[in-house]
């Protein structure tokens, strides 16, 4: 099974990943942790470059294709087909998220690169956490030094946000948003359902 994390930054996926793993974990099935951009030695190489340089929005949108290109190859393709775990800290929907929604690049020439990169592939779960801007943005300036994305404005992260939630909408067979404005223990009852639904299904 192949699980995607995603929000905005600040949303507090990365709280949860580990929790989730772990859950799997005990269930007897071990599960790879990865992450984009990222994920591979080339797409770590990509995501500083693309974490750290100014660049053309398609640019952007390609390099950022580029290391799930080279994730899928490497990572994604070979475990699935083994028959084993994932969890995906962000997946295609952070480019139609970031890149489209946040960046206005078109719905057309993300479809493109999608249909290109992996027209059969999706996630069998995708866990959407949801907070509004406001609440991000105070546990970003709590907790770290910001890159480049960042550090944008709050139009950018609430179209950003809104084509999470439209994606949601649009994918429900997969999605599952998580209302992450509340405590950490009632977001972590959820996810423990959601798993086992999962796992024994
Ligand atoms: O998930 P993480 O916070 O580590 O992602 C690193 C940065 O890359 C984030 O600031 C995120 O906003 C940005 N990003 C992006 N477009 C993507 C994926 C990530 O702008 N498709």
């Amino acid at each position: 099974k192949f699980i995607t994390f995603e929000g905005i930054d600040g949303a507090g996926k990365s709280t949860h990943i580990n929790f989730v793993q772990q859950l799997i974990e005990a269930q007897g099935i071990s599960v790879i942790a990865t992450r984009e951009p990222g994920g591979t030695e080339l797409g770590e190489t990509l995501r500083s470059i693309l974490l750290n340089q100014k660049m053309h929005l398609e640019t952007e949108a390609m390099l950022m294709f580029a290391s799930r290109r080279e994730h899928l190859a490497q990572v994604i393709e070979p475990a699935l087909a083994a028959g084993k775990w994932l969890i995906s800290d962000r997946f295609t929907d952070a480019s139609f998220a970031y890149q489209g929604g946040g960046r206005h690049l078109s719905i057309d020439k993300l479809n493109a690169l999608e249909n290109w990169v992996h027209p059969h592939l999706q996630p069998d779960l995708t866990f959407l956490f949801d907070v509004p801007i406001s609440v991000a943005k105070a546990r970003l300036d709590a907790t770290r030094t910001l890159d480049k994305f960042e550090k944008e404005d709050a139009e950018f992260f609430n179209n950003t946000r809104n084509e999470y939630l439209r994606r949601a909408q649009e994918f429900p067979q997969r999605f599952r948003v998580i209302d992450s404005t509340r405590s950490i223990e009632e977001i972590r009852d959820e996810l423990r359902d959601i798993v086992e639904n999962l796992i024994a299904s």
